[in-house]
């Protein structure tokens, strides 16, 4: 079943110069009067204050919340931080929510639009991720990291004139998650053939297009040219529309998100500063490339032949040529200006080992990596 983007209820997305400007036009169209803008202190610096000013005289009624950095210094998606925006949200009042930020900013607003029925507007800062559209929320609670049912924005504006002044390890990190579909596009043939999970040749199609995109202009990317943003955000919302359509984050996440969410999981547990998504999600593209070349071309396993191996080699063979080598990969990612290895991350080697062995279990879902950890 193909569905359209207004079934997804994803209005409007304008990715342009001078988007921002657009905004309150649409506010006044949809009826918005009282609004609530969610960023973070830098956020609000590098785009909130310019909305702001932008909104001014429009007839829309703004109440600005600054969501407060965690113990660790950065801004994160976890109780504190839900009930701060929760604390703005007036059940007859409120008209809707502004996400102006990356990420976690958008995760923080997503949950609260979702639980309080408000719809929410995305305003992106940074190219960082292509989760904008999601419809989860990975959330902390009590010290463990989950994903939780959530809202997808109504419309987003995406100003290029914004965008271009992201800092280079956030379009490095968006350049990364979007790398990380070279496995995850394997490994969801991989699912849908040896463990029947549903697949989707749209999805599949629009993510793989979004992928190519962005490795054919790596280097715009990496100068930051108006182009390389351009072509890095439409990719990322692409990518994002992708899971929208499908329902569910197999185009876009395989054994390299998982062995990402790993790392973080540890970092939580150590009380560490996070490291950004896309330039995890980049460097174990590269790791879990090295596995799976090494095992389906080299018969080099963790410990021995997968039977979904013995039985569909033929398949899986002719999928990898489409996954690049791992040096290729880390050269890729080096373009784009960003770490390119687990010791650029500053991933220990114990870590990344027992990572390679148990990333497979913190999500339920079939992949190469799972296979060979449980031949
Ligand atoms: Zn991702």
């Amino acid at each position: 079943m193909t569905k359209s983007l207004e079934e997804l209820a994803l209005e409007r997305v304008t990715l342009e110069k001078g988007a921002l400007g657009q905004v309150g036009s649409y506010l006044q169209d949809k009826g918005y009067r009282k609004i609530i803008l969610a960023a973070d202190a830098h956020t609000y610096e590098a785009c909130g204050r310019l909305l702001e000013h932008k909104l001014q005289g429009s007839g829309v009624e703004m109440d600005l919340c600054l969501i407060e950095p965690g113990t660790a210094g950065d801004v994160v998606a976890d109780g504190e931080s839900i009930l701060q925006l929760m604390l703005h949200v007036h059940p007859e009042l409120t008209d809707a929510l502004i996400a102006v930020g990356s990420g976690t900013i958008h995760d923080i607003v997503r949950f609260v639009s979702y639980k309080t029925g408000k719809p929410f507007i995305s305003v992106p800062t940074a190219p960082s991720v292509d989760g904008f559209t999601s419809k989860g929320a990975p959330l902390i609670v009590r010290g463990a990291k989950k994903t939780f049912p959530a809202s997808a924005p109504t419309a987003i504006f995406a100003d290029l004139d914004i965008l271009m002044q992201a800092p280079q390890r956030l379009v490095a990190a968006g350049f990364g998650d979007m790398i990380g579909k070279y496995t995850s596009l394997f490994d969801w043939k991989f699912s849908h053939l040896t463990a029947g999970e549903p697949y989707q040749d749209q999805a599949a199609a629009m993510t793989e297009k979004a992928l190519r995109s962005c490795v054919e202009h790596v280097d715009e990317i990496g100068q930051r040219t108006e182009k390389g943003i351009r072509i890095l955000m439409t990719a990322l919302i692409e990518s994002g529309v992708a899971m929208l359509l499908f329902g569910q984050s197999h185009p876009a996440s395989g054994a390299e998100h998982h062995l990402s969410h790993y790392w973080e999981m540890e970092y939580l547990r150590r009380g560490s500063r996070g490291l950004l998504h896309g330039a995890k999600v980049g460097v174990a593209c590269a790791e879990i490339s090295h596995v799976y070349h090494e095992a389906v071309e080299r018969g080099i396993y963790p410990e021995r032949e997968p039977a979904a191996l013995r039985r569909y080699g033929a398949e899986v063979r002719e999928w990898l040529k489409d996954v690049p080598s791992e040096a290729e990969i880390r050269s890729l990612l080096q373009r784009a200006g960003g770490p390119a290895s687990r010791e650029e991350l500053g991933i220990d080697a114990e870590l990344f080992e027992r990572s390679l062995r148990e990333a497979h279990l913190v999500r339920d879902r079939h992949t190469l990596l799972r296979a060979l950890n449980e031949a």
